[in-house]
């Protein structure tokens, strides 16, 4: 339902929760959050509200970090449980992935996937993305290119945002019939699935078009189509009222 994404030098999990709790108006079932750090990836969720997730956080905190992502649900696939709310990790617990929308031919990638030996931990259809993100970002390297890969496997309507402790600094972004738009900051960048979630920090974004794939560091956003071709964007300054 509501997707934030960080890049910069700030601490990812406060801007990541503050710009959740700026989306929360939009309704949710669950909530969590990713970041990366000392050359690992941490991880918090929460079926509920988001003092459930803060609650979890101050008892279990999450090693500093200034790489995130977080999500509000809304579940399509699978109950409002903890083991189903994003984001959904692989099995060795490298990559983390948030997703708005719905994978329509994810039955048919968690039996592939399952038969190639990955342990599915939920009953999501977003689940599937995080493992075929590790095994193509094992293959290429490069975790913008390892989501182009997938998202021209994926079927129906997505916000993907994800997030690899082999990328340290990188965020990417996939968007098809889901929105998703750029912040631009003096060296931090942000993704959300709507401004809100990042006009206390800047104005300057970038409108995202159908299927692209964004990559989001702290000194710059590179955008491409699903085939790696560069995207058309379109750069806009936010000038409605912030305190609204
Ligand atoms: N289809 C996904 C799920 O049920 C994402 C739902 C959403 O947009 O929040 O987990």
């Amino acid at each position: 339902c509501g997707i934030v994404g960080y890049a910069g030098g700030r601490s990812a999990l406060d801007v990541v929760l503050a710009g959740l709790k700026r989306l929360e108006y939009r309704g949710y079932d669950s909530a969590g959050v990713a970041v990366l750090a000392d050359g690992g990836l941490a991880a918090a969720k929460k079926a509920g509200k988001l003092a459930n997730l803060d609650k979890e956080l101050a008892e279990r905190p999450l090693p500093a970090g200034s790489t995130g992502i977080g999500h509000t649900r809304w579940a399509t696939h699978g109950a409002p449980t903890d083991a189903n709310a994003h984001p959904h990790l692989d099995n060795a617990g490298r990559v983390a992935v948030v997703h708005n929308g719905i994978i329509e031919n994810f039955a048919a990638l968690r039996a592939e996937l399952s038969g190639r030996g990955h342990r599915l931990a939920s009953e999501t259809d977003t689940e599937v993305v995080g493992h075929l993100l590790a095994e193509s970002f094992s293959s290429c390297g490069d975790l913008a290119e390892a989501m182009r890969q997938v998202c021209r496997r994926l079927e129906g309507a997505f916000t993907l945002v994800a997030v690899h402790a082999d990328a340290p600094d990188v965020v990417v972004g996939a968007r098809r019939n889901s929105p998703l738009v750029v912040g631009v900051g003096e060296d931090e960048a942000f993704l959300a699935s709507d401004v809100a979630a990042f006009i206390a920090y800047t104005r300057e974004a970038i409108e995202l078009g159908q299927d692209q794939v964004v990559e989001l560091r702290r000194d710059g956003v590179t955008v491409t189509d699903f085939d790696g071709a560069p995207g058309e964007v379109r750069e806009y300054h936010i000038d409605w009222d912030a305190s609204a």
